[in-house]
């Protein structure tokens, strides 16, 4: 039986693990699209709370207290198991071990909660009333949803309206925590009105959510808006599976050879990655990391390092990021959450310093090691996890033919119960690979440098 790795209450961490610090090249800051000028904490905010845009640009502290309020609500789901996957070795006949972060046992099935509950209780703490929010798939709406319900704050979310009318579960676990969920385009903002009268039929895209949600938090008092990747804030929030992980491991008496997180904006692969990188930095350890990505949005692997938006509408500030250009439309695969044309603008550095590696995997082979999983270990992964899984089997395949034995770690950043239709259509022979062409990247990227 795969045996867990179980920590006491009082073992959730009581500081976040911020790398930058530690960072032998720091990133470029955020810029200013308008005036091409690095933006201050206080340029921020207007858009985000205080607290969360002053970690943002926080480049000194290495640890950031998590508050009290914040961790009694982590004590809902956390600390959350290690696992040792010997189902899964078993399965696959490797000699290798291997582990994994069960992120998946939060109320809502994902690792997203971690960030979200630090994000409203700072909103709640300047006295803020009104969250906005965008979602693609609803794993972030869902996270945000709950978290402002515990804080007492009212949220809106704008959700991708082909994900509104195609993932209507996601919408009613949000509207059940009291959320206001809006098909975006709507008829609520001025953007979105602009955008139903020019496309009347336009189905949405986190470009369209994240211009109404921004919109509607800068003209509303006392209002903000919030981000469940991508930002240096979140990243630190994710953090806590990584510092959970590593006196885990310590029970089980080993420590990892590789580190594998999936990867959308960054959140959760630099949740587990960073507290064991911070060993790499200090010259204590040689750990690999892995960051997987689909090959329909392959930014880590084949995107350039520039300026680029954080968004397709072009409202946010412009983020040092591998990209594939804001403007990059990805395949509609069932890994929604990866869906992303970038990298956050720490990994993006980490990745160009070598000190990080990514791979890309194609669709059927994300299935493939979601269905090895579910089989070995009983638990269905969400699509995204997959590409974790597909990455640890990999790496466990490779280990093998060279005659070692690794000891490989990997986050399973959530669940995928909500997603069986993906399965169905995995099952039904409907789902393909989607690869990237050069000549598309090379479009997408053109004139970025045209930006700064
Ligand atoms: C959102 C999501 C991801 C991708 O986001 P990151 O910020 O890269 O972690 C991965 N897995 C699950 C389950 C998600 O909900």
């Amino acid at each position: 039986m795969s045996k867990k790795f179980f920590l006491q209450e009082k073992d959730i961490p009581t500081a976040w693990y911020n790398i930058i610090p530690s960072m032998p090249t720091k990133p470029r800051p955020l810029l200013n699209p308008a005036t091409k000028k690095p933006l201050s904490a206080e340029d921020l905010y207007p858009l985000f709370s205080e607290e969360a845009s002053r970690q943002e640009m926080n480049v000194t502290d290495s640890w950031i207290e998590i508050p009290e309020a914040v961790r009694d609500i982590y004590k809902i789901w956390r600390p959350t198991p290690l696992v040792r996957a010997s189902g899964l070795e078993k399965a696959l006949g490797t000699n290798c071990h291997i582990y994994f972060k069960n992120e998946s046992v939060s109320p809502v099935g994902s690792h997203k909660l971690n960030s979200a509950i630090p994000q409203a209780y700072y909103c709640k703490q300047q006295g803020v009333t009104n969250i906005t929010t965008e979602t693609g798939a609803g794993q972030w709406g869902a996270a945000l949803s709950l978290a402002s319900r515990m804080f007492g704050i009212e949220l809106a979310v704008y959700m991708v309206k082909v994900s509104y009318h195609q993932k209507p579960y996601r919408r009613s676990i949000m509207q059940t925590y009291g959320a206001e969920v809006v098909a975006s385009p709507s008829m609520s903002t001025k953007a979105g009105r602009r955008i139903i009268t020019e496309h009347p039929n336009h189905q949405g895209s986190l470009g369209t959510a994240i211009s109404e949600a921004v919109e509607l938090a800068m003209s509303t008092p006392n209002c903000k808006y919030a981000l469940g990747s991508v930002l240096n804030h979140v990243a630190l929030h994710q953090t806590v599976i990584g510092l959970e992980a590593e006196k885990q491991m310590e029970m089980a008496g080993e420590y990892p050879d590789v580190v594998i997180g999936c990867f959308g904006g960054g959140s959760n692969f630099s949740g587990i990655a960073f507290p064991f990188m911070r060993h790499n930095l200090a010259g204590d350890k040689n750990t690999l990391f892995i960051a997987a990505e689909p090959s329909s949005c392959p930014k880590l692997t084949r995107g350039v390092m520039q300026y680029d938006f954080g968004d397709e509408a072009g409202y946010t500030p412009l983020i040092p990021m591998l990209t594939l250009g804001h403007n990059f439309a990805p395949a509609n695969i069932h890994a929604g959450g990866l869906r992303y044309h970038g990298a956050g603008s720490v990994v993006s550095q980490l990745k160009c310093d070598g000190l990080m590696d990514a791979v890309d995997i194609p669709q059927l082979e994300s299935f493939e090691a979601a269905t090895i999983f579910a089989k070995s270990e009983g638990i269905i992964p969400a699509p995204e996890s997959a590409h974790a899984i597909a990455a640890a089997i990999r790496q466990a395949r490779q280990a093998d033919e060279e005659g070692r034995s690794k000891v490989i770690l990997f986050n399973l950043s959530g669940h995928g119960l909500i997603d069986m239709t993906a399965y169905d259509r995995y099952f039904a022979g409907d789902l393909a690979n989607y690869e990237v062409s050069d000549s598309e990247v090379a479009a997408n990227t053109a004139g970025l440098e045209k930006l700064i």
